[in-house]
């Protein structure tokens, strides 16, 4: 064997935003601000305070190989934090705080995060959960001195403005073996502790350069982007890397997530791509419905996270929006696959487009995927047969952090994504459920995901969830769980005579549960599991 001749360059985060500084450094970095107020720099300016930054944390006695915690909207401080924690060697945990409080805890106790940087807005939760986080030194508070609070139980409480503006940005970005860990981010995890997955600069980069091809986010110098997906949750579906990598004007929405403020900075800041959950966009969509508003300039948004109610694509397409669906996972980095066209689908029109769009996608290059059926044996990918799901590549986790090898991984080296899906021989997929949220009828399955896109489409409906109830004779049926759209009606018959004809009889739910509002869980996903519970003792009409 001989090796080729190239150079052995390791792939590191910080050569994302010294590119950046070099090349795009008159690039806008654009962040709405927790008091509303707009702030406004460069690349250059970014890479320069990541430096000064880095300076700081190396005197304040933070090594490489530790966690530092970053608990924060997505603003340009979290974005320096990102490059200054990950470039010098350290490992940057991006804390969800909207995960239960003991959860926080136990994620920021778990890390071992030695430092916590965290935004004004989060204050009394971190002063709450300090006492029993005894393993972090130092708190940062992401603020100017006129933040900063009179009083504080934090011992060591710092203003991060004061901190960077006391070093130099004179900082050489070590190097480093590429496999290096320079992340941590923890799966919500609806049942027992959230569990870490650790990134590594190599696994990152690589990332960033897969999902900015065409065929995924299909960034470029020339777009503007507006991550609303927030910065710690899967580091922004690793938008603040790519977005460095391609030099694009980033646009960051800070807490301010509803649909004025989003609908806003698209239409001041000129962006042409963002992405998000699907209950970002339907709340962008109902407010440009109720004010008339259109959204000049947006060409595409990606949305994944879960599933993306068909009813969207078609609302989004009336202002020129074109809907891209992703489907990932903390696990994954989290871009597995992206659902754009291919070019023998160029005479098929909007009906082929709409198909395809209503699909997940097909894999990235360096997503291997293939499903199973319950032994472990692979099943056809003939758009037919649907199983588990599994993946493997450089971006996916090859175990879980501090935590033995168990069943999420199989014996020859495949990550169980603990969804349900459907392949076809193009990889187009189509996740049919999460294994948890399968409805099993009289020894079938019954797809939640499908129950949902069709009523969805019903016009009085703004949400609605499929759930199981235990049923005396089926095992389990299908009810809806649903929301309706303000000053709209519909009766249970109504919306259950609607699935008529769009599925197969035993598919059609056998109830309607009328709710104000449906539970989310910390990422923004219908939390099934509550809604399970809350039908558990069901009572079935007219005695099924
Ligand atoms: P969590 O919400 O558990 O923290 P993730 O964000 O990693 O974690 O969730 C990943 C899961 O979200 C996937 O396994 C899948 O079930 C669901 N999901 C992601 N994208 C899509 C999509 N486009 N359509 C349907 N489900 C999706």
């Amino acid at each position: 064997m001989q090796y080729g001749q190239m150079m052995d360059q390791p792939l590191l985060i910080s050569s994302l935003i010294k590119h950046a500084e070099q090349y795009h450094g008159d690039t806008e970095v654009v962040s709405r601000l927790s008091d509303g107020s707009i702030h406004r720099y460069t690349w250059a300016e970014a890479a320069r305070r990541a430096r000064q930054l880095a300076n700081a944390l190396g005197t304040l006695g933070l090594k490489p190989g530790e966690c530092i915690g970053t608990m924060a909207w997505n603003t340009y401080r979290h974005l320096e934090a990102y490059y200054a924690i990950s470039g010098l060697g350290a490992i940057c945990h991006t804390v969800n705080h909207r995960l239960f409080p003991d959860q926080v805890r136990y994620i920021v106790d778990h890390a071992e995060d030695r430092a916590l940087l965290f935004d004004a807005d989060f204050l009394p939760l971190v002063e709450r959960l300090a006492p029993e986080l005894p393993h972090v030194r130092t708190w940062i508070l992401l603020g100017a001195r006129a933040q900063m609070p009179a009083h504080s139980p934090l011992a060591n409480l710092l203003c991060y403005e004061d901190l960077v503006a006391s070093h130099s940005d004179h900082y050489a970005w070590p190097q480093f073996d590429e496999r290096t860990a320079s992340g941590l981010c923890y799966t919500s995890g609806t049942t027992g502790h959230p569990k870490g997955v650790l990134y590594a600069h190599r696994s990152t980069v690589l990332h960033a350069l897969a999902s900015s091809l065409p065929d995924a986010f299909d960034l470029s110098a020339g777009s503007c982007v507006l991550p609303v997906v927030p910065m710690f949750h899967v580091n922004g579906w690793g938008l603040p890397y790519s977005a460095a990598l391609n030099g694009i004007k980033l646009v960051l929405p800070g807490n301010r997530l509803d649909g004025a403020s989003i609908h806003q900075l698209i239409v001041e800041e000129e962006v042409t791509m963002a992405t998000g959950v699907p209950t970002v966009w339907l709340n962008l969509l109902q407010h440009c419905e109720t004010n008339r508003l259109r959204l000049h300039g947006l060409k595409r948004v990606v949305v994944g996270g879960s599933a993306v109610p068909d009813s969207m694509t078609g609302h989004l397409a009336e202002h020129g929006v074109e809907l891209r669906q992703l489907w990932g996972m903390t696990e994954m980095s989290p871009c597995g696959t992206m659902s754009a066209p291919k070019f023998k689908h160029r005479h098929g029109g909007t009906a082929l487009m709409r198909q395809l769009q209503a699909t997940q996608g097909r894999p990235l290059f360096g997503v291997e995927m293939r499903i199973v059926d319950g032994a472990g044996e692979p099943l056809p990918h003939d758009g037919v047969a649907f199983g588990n799901l599994q993946v493997r590549g450089p971006w996916v986790l090859s175990r879980y952090f501090k935590r033995d090898l168990d069943a999420s991984h199989t014996d020859d080296g495949w990550f169980n994504t603990g969804d349900v899906a459907k392949l076809d021989a193009d990889g187009y997929m189509r996740i049919t459920d999460r294994t948890k949220d399968v409805i099993k009828s009289g020894g079938e399955w019954i797809s939640s995901i499908e129950l949902e896109n069709i009523l969805m489409g019903h016009p009085a409906v703004a949400e609605t969830a499929a759930v199981a109830a235990p049923h005396p004779k089926w095992d389990e049926r299908p009810v809806m769980v649903v929301v309706l759209k303000q000053g709209t009606q519909a009766t249970r018959d109504e919306l259950l005579q609607f699935f008529q004809g769009k599925v197969a009889k035993w598919w059609i739910p056998d109830d309607v549960l009328f709710v104000d509002e449906l539970p989310h869980t910390a990422t923004g996903k219908l939390q099934k599991l509550k809604l399970r519970e809350m039908l558990r003792d069901h009572r079935w009409p007219n005695d099924q």
